[in-house]
């Protein structure tokens, strides 16, 4: 986890920095007053984040939690020297201009190269922002997502007093084209929300199909592609999934997350409109933030005012080394996590201890332990969760409908409409050599809960 080298290559880079600031006047620096105390407080700090699961190792394999790139967390920290704001050039001035860069080369990973856009704080912040402008557009109008979208779109809907309404999933977790054109038919719309990977199933909406409607009925389309986004350099999809996000350049705005699945550190989502025209909606006549510039501010397009210029630093410098290309180390890495997730998908599928419903679209995965009862495989679901974790191997619980599964429940009897069941996001490079570990360690964990139950006999034959 830990390298000496990164701590000497930030030492070099910091002096180097430093040098930019030589003519200024020395500051007075002698002794840190009361260094002895900041170690006590630094050491109370690493004693205290001692108390998380292990993001870092490839046997964290539940939540969308993905260490940044070693080059981010430096540089990250390089700008922390300065803290340097991207509200406004007056504020931000390197750091602005290396947000524009890398913002333009996501944004060109779409095929985009005339838009607006930039970074946020978050990708619900990023959302925010995209109904906001769609808001702005069609007034009062509704907004339409899946049940499967992000929940922060009926809560930012709410926010922004526009109305929202779900559209139904298909047994794939994608929207319902029928019902989406259902309810286009009742008019009264302004936006439809698709979900480019899903944040439980990793799930990618039919976009070629929404696109189609869209001719025929006119509306908004926002991709919500925080986690599935960088898929579109990944060459290992299936046919569904690749023809969906090939069409991505379509649609009108784009949320991304560099903080999922771009090895940056928290505090880094992006917005993207195709139509930089919706730069005017942001019009407004501050008397004291933009000073010593003619130019746009990035504060002049963006909701949130005061945002790290370190977020834009580091994004800068991961892009430099890891270019987002189709063939290249970043999309070699999202290809790894993907085999890793079809390896143990195929694995469990074959495994009648096991029931599992549709194969990961992108690197997600989810699957239930057999029962009598749906009732049942929930609650065997959380003693998995806590017997994996007790070996080190920690996954996540989500709560899923069943006609995900459909067929694959075979006998169960379907006492809930829902399952509580087991997910994994191998969303590391490293899970791919993992998986014969993280099998074994979930076997052992099976074995231990089926224990006593009428499964044993299946496991034992
Ligand atoms: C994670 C996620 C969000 C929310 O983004 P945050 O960065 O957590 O605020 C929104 N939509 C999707 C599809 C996501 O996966």
């Amino acid at each position: 986890m830990l390298d000496q080298k990164e701590f000497a290559a930030l030492l070099q880079a910091a002096k180097r920095l430093e040098c930019g600031f030589a003519g200024l006047p020395k500051l007075d620096s002698g002794e840190v007053p009361g260094m002895e105390r900041l170690e006590e407080v630094l050491n109370a700090t690493a004693e205290r984040l001692k108390d998380n699961y292990p993001y870092f190792h490839p046997l964290y394999a539940g939540q969308m939690l993905k260490p940044p790139h070693p080059v981010a967390r430096l540089a990250y920290a390089l700008a922390m020297w300065l803290n340097p704001n991207n509200h406004a050039l007056d504020g931000g001035r390197a750091t602005s201009a290396m947000e524009k860069e890398a913002v333009g080369e996501i944004a060109g990973m779409f095929g985009w190269t005339s838009f607006l856009g930039h970074l946020c704080g978050s990708g619900t912040m990023a959302n925010l922002e995209a109904l906001w402008v769609s808001g702005q557009l069609h007034p009062g109008k509704k907004i339409l997502a899946s049940e499967q979208a992000h929940y922060t779109h009926s809560r930012i809907s709410a926010v922004l007093q526009l109305p929202f309404e779900p559209i139904a999933t298909d047994k794939f977790g994608r929207m319902d084209t029928d019902a989406l054109a259902k309810r286009l038919e009742r008019g009264d719309l302004g936006t439809v929300v698709v979900t480019m990977g899903t944040t439980a199933t990793g799930s990618v909406d039919p976009l070629r199909e929404i696109l189609e409607l869209r001719a025929k009925h006119g509306f908004r389309i926002h991709a919500d592609a925080a986690y599935g986004g960088y898929f579109v350099l990944a060459e290992n999809l299936e046919r569904d999934a690749r023809l969906a996000l090939e069409q991505i350049g379509k649609v009108d705005s784009i949320v991304i997350d560099p903080h999922k699945h771009g090895l940056q550190p928290y505090g880094c989502g992006c917005v993207l409109f195709r139509d930089p025209g919706v730069g005017r909606l942001y019009k407004h006549d501050s008397p004291y933030t933009y000073f010593s510039s003619k130019e746009l501010h990035l504060g002049e397009i963006s909701l949130e005012c005061s945002r790290p210029g370190a977020s834009a630093a580091a994004l800068w410098a991961t892009q430099k080394l890891l270019p987002l290309r189709k063939g290249g180390e970043f999309a070699r890495g999202l290809e790894q996590g993907r085999k890793a997730a079809l390896a143990l998908f195929e694995k469990l599928r074959a495994d009648s201890r096991f029931v599992t419903a549709f194969p990961p679209e992108l690197d997600i995965l989810f699957f239930a332990p057999r029962a009598d009862r749906v009732s049942e495989s929930s609650a065997l679901s959380r003693k998995l969760f806590e017997a994996a974790a007790k070996r080190n191997l920690h996954l996540a619980v989500a709560e899923l409908p069943i006609h995900f599964w459909e067929e694959n429940l075979s006998g169960m009897k379907r006492d809930r409409d829902k399952i509580t069941c087991l997910r994994s996001v191998l969303m590391k490079p490293e899970h791919l050599e993992y998986v014969e570990r993280i099998w074994e360690l979930l076997s052992m964990a099976a074995l231990e809960v089926f224990r006593g139950t009428d499964v044993k006999t299946k496991i034992e034959n």
